[in-house]
C-alpha cells in the first residue's frame, strides 16, 4: 500500500542537507510505502501510488518527538493546581499524592489512561512518546510501570529515582533503586533517569542509580536543574546522557557543557507555565550551540497538557526562540533528545509520522495559540488522527 500526500503548501522535512534548520519544500508531496517515507519533492514530480491525500495547500511537518512525559498514572491534581495559582510554591513532595494512588490502581486502569493520553498526543500531531516510569516507588509498582509503558509507548524510561518514598532514607532508597528495582526494570526500558534535585537526589546518589543504569544496558538522561543551580548537567554530561532535561537554572559551564557535549538540552515550558516559575533561557542556550528539544513533561502534578503546539507557542513568546527554531526543537531535537535517527525528519527512509496542519505554515503553531490546528496525522504510516 502506498499513499502521496500532495498539494502540500509547505513540507518541513528537517534535513539537514537543505541547511536551512527546516528544509522547507514549497508545492510539495511525500509519498508513504509501508510505514516509511518513501519520496518526497515537487509535488508535480511525484510517483503513481495506490491511494492519494489531498493536503489543499496547508502545512506538513515530521510528527512532535514527546521526548519528556510521564504517563503511567492514576488520579489527577486539579486542587494542587488552583492553590498552587492561589499562591502557594511548588515542591517536589507533591509527587507523593499521585504515588498512593497510582499504587492502589489495577493494571487495566494504568493501561487505560496511558492509551487516552497517548491517543490525546497522536490527536494533535505527536508521534513518538517517551514514557517514565516514577509513581510506584517499590520494585513490584515500578517494574509494573515499565511493563505497562513498553506496552503502548516509543520509548520507556526507569525512573524509580523520582522522589524517596515515605519510610526510607535517601541512601536505603537510592541503594534500592540502583540494584534490585534497576534489575526487575532493565528488561523492559532504554532509559535510565533521576530527578536529581534539592529534595529528592544529590548528584552522588544520581551517579549511583545512572552508572548501575549503564551496566545494566540502560542509557542515561537526567531531570536536571529544574529548581536550582545544581550539579545536574555536569552529571548529564559528564555521562553523555542523552538529554538533560529543564535546564531552567544554568550558569554560564553549565551552557559551555550543554554546548561542547552530545547532550540535548531538553526544555518543558509547561511546566514554568503551570508551576509558575521563571522560563529556561532558550535563547543563550541556542546562541552557545547547544542543541534543544522541546517537550511537554505532561504528568498529572507539574504540567497537565499533552500539547506540544501549546510548548511551541511558550517558547516562541516567553523564551524567545524563532517559530522555526521551536518546530525543529519540537520535532527533530526531540528525536536527538532520545537518539534516534528514523524520526523528527520526513526525508526518504523516515518512519512515516506525517502531520498535516489546518494552517498553511509551521509559524501558525505558534502565531495562533490555543487554537487545534491539527487536520491529520500518519503514524508509521497508519492513519492516528
Ligand atoms: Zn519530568
Amino acid at each position: 500500500m502506498s499513499t502521496v500526500i500532495t498539494n502540500i503548501g509547505e513540507l518541513v522535512t528537517n534535513d539537514p542537507a537543505a541547511g536551512d534548520g527546516l528544509g522547507v519544500i514549497r508545492d510539495a508531496a511525500l509519498v508513504i510505502e509501508d510505514g516509511t517515507v518513501a519520496w518526497t519533492g515537487p509535488a508535480a514530480g511525484a510517483p503513481a501510488t495506490d491511494e492519494s491525500f489531498d493536503a489543499a495547500g496547508r502545512a506538513v511537518l515530521p510528527g512532535f518527538v514527546d521526548s519528556h512525559a510521564h504517563l503511567v498514572f492514576a488520579g489527577e491534581r486539579a486542587e494542587e493546581f488552583a492553590a498552587r495559582m492561589s499562591g502557594q510554591k511548588y515542591a517536589a513532595g507533591g509527587i507523593r499524592t499521585t504515588v498512593e494512588r497510582t499504587r492502589a490502581a489495577s493494571d487495566d486502569d494504568l493501561r487505560d489512561n496511558l492509551r487516552r493520553l497517548i491517543g490525546e498526543m497522536a490527536r494533535q500531531g505527536t508521534t513518538t512518546v517517551e514514557c517514565k516510569s516514577g509513581y510506584g516507588l517499590t520494585v513490584e509498582q515500578e517494574e509494573r510501570a515499565v511493563r505497562i509503558a513498553a506496552e503502548l509507548a516509543d520509548e520507556v524510561t526507569y525512573l524509580g529515582a523520582h522522589v524517596v518514598p515515605a519510610g526510607y532514607d535517601t541512601a536505603a532508597y537510592t541503594r534500592l533503586a540502583a540494584t534490585d528495582m534497576l534489575s526487575a526494570c532493565a528488561p523492559h526500558a532504554r532509559w535510565v533517569d533521576v530527578f536529581c534535585e534539592q529534595g529528592a537526589f544529590d548528584a552522588d546518589q544520581a551517579r549511583e542509580v545512572l552508572q548501575a543504569g549503564i551496566k545494566a544496558g540502560l542509557a542515561p538522561r537526567l531531570h536536571a536543574n529544574q529548581l536550582t543551580q545544581g550539579p545536574a548537567v555536569q552529571l548529564a554530561v559528564e555521562l553523555d546522557a542523552a538529554s538533560a532535561d529543564h535546564c531552567t537554572f544554568l550558569s554560564d559551564a553549565d551552557v559551555d557543557a550543554l554546548a561542547s557535549s552530545r547532550t540535548v538540552a531538553t526544555l518543558l515550558p509547561g511546566v514554568e507555565f503551570s508551576t509558575r516559575q521563571p522560563y529556561p533561557d532558550a535563547r543563550r542556550l541556542l546562541d552557545a550551540g547547544a542543541t534543544v528539544a522541546l517537550a511537554t513533561d505532561c504528568n498529572p502534578g507539574s504540567c497537565y497538557s499533552s500539547s506540544m503546539a501549546f510548548c511551541i507557542a511558550v517558547a516562541v513568546r516567553d523564551m524567545h526562540m524563532t517559530p522555526a527554531e521551536a518546530v525543529w526543537s519540537a520535532t527533530a531535537g526531540g528525536a536527538r533528545a532520545l537518539r534516534r535517527t528514523d524520526v523528527g525528519h520526513l526525508t526518504p527512509g523516515a518512519r512515516a509520522d506525517v502531520h498535516v496542519l489546518t494552517a498553511p505554515s509551521h509559524i501558525h503553531l505558534a502565531y495562533r495559540p490555543g487554537v487545534p490546528q491539527t487536520a491529520a496525522v500518519w503514524k508509521h504510516g497508519h492513519r492516528v488522527g
